[in-house]
């Protein structure tokens, strides 16, 4: 083992507290810092897809998800009227790869990670305004006048991330211009059984059916809508419904049962992928480094994914800022591909025009099985790209 480091990580999602875990795991000494007055998490729901629970297992981290969510058992894809046009094979891809993909609320993936990580090391209402890089250490200066020195700066501060402007000088997002409304709600329902997963496609709009165990279903839909208007979204359940008339009925169902107030919308949006994620001390991870669009439900894996390659890099590199340049190389094409996966799927799905639409369904319900799970194997095995860190441990 390495000297133990000092670690400070920018943020407290998903990607800053897995970073945690898996550094205090080997051993480092881990303080995280988050700008909001409270680690409460907003309520909807999202998928830890297989890769990020192998990653996670390569380096001795089991956050249990299936007590927390629901594995999936089910995917299915269906069109406006209701008819399956396909049933995805992400089950049977994620058992041969030994771990389950889990569907959770926030909430519940929140709770599995704090469950893991002593609170003391977690400090809110500290949001970063300075850094300053020296030979020997790093320090970060929060908006209150608080300070403090480390060995490490890894910016998990998401898609607005103050590291990455550091890095990279401030661009702006890239909008997709379509609205996600978000929800979780106690629902039942015979087509929801455990583990199901449904997504319905229309033209420019669509909408997710999951199971998130516990009797709760996380809904979403999307509907094309420039970015302006999304983000100044005002709309309640029955505004929503309107983009989905004549859709099945289990659609209209579950929207309107939704109290208003507990319905999320925000704009759809990533950024074009940058190679360039930290410099010395510095690196980034998940949001931080590669906004992805969701429709590979990857981003939240991506993250844990970075967390666990990063941990393996400052296992085996006994200079830490070596370590970070690994990590960043082994990370970066595996990201690059998910982010524009991420974009081309989501042009295909938000297309409006009827005949894309119909060459769309058409095309997923007759290609081959084969070529389907080729496909899906690319994001939900866990891969090191061509960086073996056995062969580094026994060399
Ligand atoms: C609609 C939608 C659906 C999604 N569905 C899925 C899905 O099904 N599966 C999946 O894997 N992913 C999904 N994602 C993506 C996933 O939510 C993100 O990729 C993931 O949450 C990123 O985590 P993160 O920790 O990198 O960033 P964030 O969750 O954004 O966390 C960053 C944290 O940093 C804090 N912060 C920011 N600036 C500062 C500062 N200066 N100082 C201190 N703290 C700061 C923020 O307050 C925040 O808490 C979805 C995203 C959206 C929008």
């Amino acid at each position: 083992m390495n000297r133990p480091l000092k670690v400070i990580i920018v943020g407290a999602g998903i990607g800053g507290l897995t970073a945690a875990i898996v550094l205090r795991q080997i051993g480092h000494c881990v303080e995280v810092y988050e700008q909001a007055p409270t680690l409460r998490t907003a309520g909807s729901g999202l998928s830890v897809m297989s890769n990020a629970v192998a990653a996670l297992s390569s380096i001795g981290v089991n956050l249990k998800l299936e007590h927390f969510g629901a594995p999936i058992k089910r995917f299915e894809i269906r069109n406006v009227k209701g008819r399956l046009i396909r049933s995805l094979p992400i089950p049977e891809i994620s058992s041969s790869n030994g771990f389950d993909s889990v569907c959770i609320s926030r909430k519940a993936l929140h709770e599995a990670l704090l469950q893991q990580l002593d609170k003391n090391i977690i400090h809110v209402g500290a949001k970063v305004t300075t850094i300053t890089e020296r030979d020997d250490g790093i320090s970060v200066r929060f908006a209150d006048g608080r300070e403090t020195d480390g060995d490490l700066l890894i910016g998990a501060d998401g898609i607005y991330s103050f590291v990455r402007d550091y890095i990279q000088g401030n661009k702006p997002v890239r909008p997709a211009d379509y609205i996600c409304w978000l929800a979780v709600t106690r629902y039942q329902h015979p087509q929801i059984t455990p583990g199901y997963v449904g997504h319905y496609w229309g033209a420019g709009k669509r909408i997710g059916l999951v199971d998130v165990g516990d009797g709760e279903v996380y809904w979403w839909g999307t509907a094309n809508m420039c970015t302006e208007q999304a983000r100044n979204w005002q709309g309640n359940n029955k505004d929503i419904l309107a983009y989905y008339q004549g859709w099945p009925a289990i659609i209209s169902d579950i929207i309107l049962q939704t109290p208003s107030e507990d319905i999320i919308a925000v704009p759809a949006q990533d950024r074009p992928f940058s190679p360039l994620w930290g410099k010395g001390r510095i690196t980034l991870l998940g949001d931080a480094a590669h906004p992805m669009l969701t429709s590979l439900g990857q981003g939240a894996g991506m993250a844990i994914e970075d967390a666990a390659v990063l941990g393996h890099a400052l296992k085996q590199q006994s200079d830490p800022i070596s370590a970070l340049r690994q990590y960043e190389k082994i990370r970066l094409p595996r990201a690059e591909m998910l982010v524009n996966a991420s974009k081309m799927l989501s042009d295909s799905e938000q297309d409006d025009r009827f005949f894309h639409c119909l060459k769309r369904d058409l095309s997923l319900r007759f290609v081959p099985t084969a070529k389907l799970m080729e496909n899906f194997e690319k994001s939900l095995r866990f891969s090191t790209g061509d960086f073996d860190f056995d062969a580094v441990a026994a060399g």
